[in-house]
């Protein structure tokens, strides 16, 4: 198997060739047709998440080892299946879930695996999808990917997943109200296309780039570019002065965070999402004065993610722009998520 693979925090990722894992007990070995990168396979790299005034979430603090092929948004080709896993047909084309728990606690059980606090997340805590082959360590962790292609399919596991995960806390919206999304980037990119699905709330989306702009408005959707003049003041043209009665930060660094919080109207909810890094800082009368919600979301649970794949087969929705790369561009795409150069999502075919 050949992998690219992260042997020093801060270091770029190395291409490693060795022999191919046989599947033990319940695991599946499968052939990766597809794996998506993610924006927080840059900070697995770096090693750290920004927390504000320059102090660091150390990841290896939070259980991540080294050596680790990143990649959690997988789909592959079923090759070889454990002995005890059952009844899982070779050939098979499916995705994997990647936000893997420890099985035992009260989040696993209740199927939020993505909320376990001894988490096994698949390209974080186990050998993910940079790779041409993954191991899989159980079948329940294979959704169907109905008759999505694979490089399309494959970042409904994260990105898409978590972009729907955000969506839903936002509801109920009304035809009346206004959201606000913050960040046009991969998850803003699934927002568009799920919103429509979802609400008939007025939406407006806010980033720093013309082009990601653009493109979300061929969604049909408004938008206000954040580098020109006054943000707040261009939201509340739009909105009215009372403000919005959601905020989703895709973003969610010390910037975006407080001009969402200050844009929400009363009885508002604000949803933090992104892990670009910062800090918020809340005066507690307003919470209660304005009866406001904060409240954050991580990815989605397994049957979040098979109804979404449903969905999206179902409805037909028009794929995200996707730029196919092979394995050794890794570093190279990481390098230019890191500049914001990414438009759409770039997915690794495992050759
Ligand atoms: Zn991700
Ligand atoms: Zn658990």
């Amino acid at each position: 198997m050949k992998s690219a693979r992260l042997i020093e925090f801060g270091s770029p990722l190395e291409l490693e060739e060795k022999r191919d894992p046989s599947p033990k007990g319940t695991e599946i070995l499968l052939e990766v047709l597809a794996c998506g990168v993610c924006h927080s396979d840059l900070h697995l790299r770096d090693g750290y998440y920004q927390m504000g005034k320059g102090e660091k979430l150390w990841v290896k603090d939070r259980g991540v080892r080294l050596p680790l092929t990143p990649g959690h948004e997988v789909v592959g080709r079923v090759l070889q299946v454990g002995p005890e896993a059952g009844k899982v047909p070779l050939g098979a084309v499916k995705l994997v879930y990647p936000w893997i728990g420890c099985g035992e606690c009260e989040e696993c059980e209740e199927g939020t695996p993505q909320l376990c606090s001894s988490p096994k997340s698949l390209g974080i805590y186990q050998d993910g999808g940079y790779s041409d082959r993954i191991l899989v360590p159980h079948p329940k962790w294979l959704l169907d990917t109905h008759d999505l292609l694979p490089e399309y399919a494959c970042s409904y596991a994260c990105a898409g997943l978590t972009a729907y995960g955000a969506l839903k806390k936002s509801l109920p919206l009304s035809a009346k109200d206004h959201l606000l999304i913050i960040g046009a980037g991969g998850l803003g990119m699934f927002a568009a296309q799920l919103l429509p699905l979802l609400t008939d709330a007025k939406v407006i989306f806010l980033d720093l780039d013309e082009g990601r702009l653009a493109k979300i408005r061929e969604f049909g959707f408004q938008t206000v570019n954040s580098s020109e003049g006054e943000t707040s003041e261009a939201v509340r043209k739009i909105v009215g002065p009372k403000g919005v009665s959601a905020a989703i930060d895709f973003v969610n660094n010390s910037v975006t965070s407080s001009l969402a919080f200050s844009l929400l109207k009363k009885n508002g909810k604000m949803i933090s999402v992104g892990l670009f890094g910062g800090e918020l800082k809340i005066p507690t009368p307003i919470l209660s004065l304005r009866s406001l919600t904060v409240r954050g979301s991580y990815t989605g649970s397994p049957s979040e993610l098979a109804e979404l794949l449903q969905l999206v087969s179902e409805k037909k929705l028009a794929p995200i722009p996707v730029q196919v790369k092979s394995l050794k561009e890794a570093d190279s795409i990481l390098n230019d998520l890191a500049s914001g150069k990414v438009l759409g999502r770039v997915v690794l075919t495992g050759k």
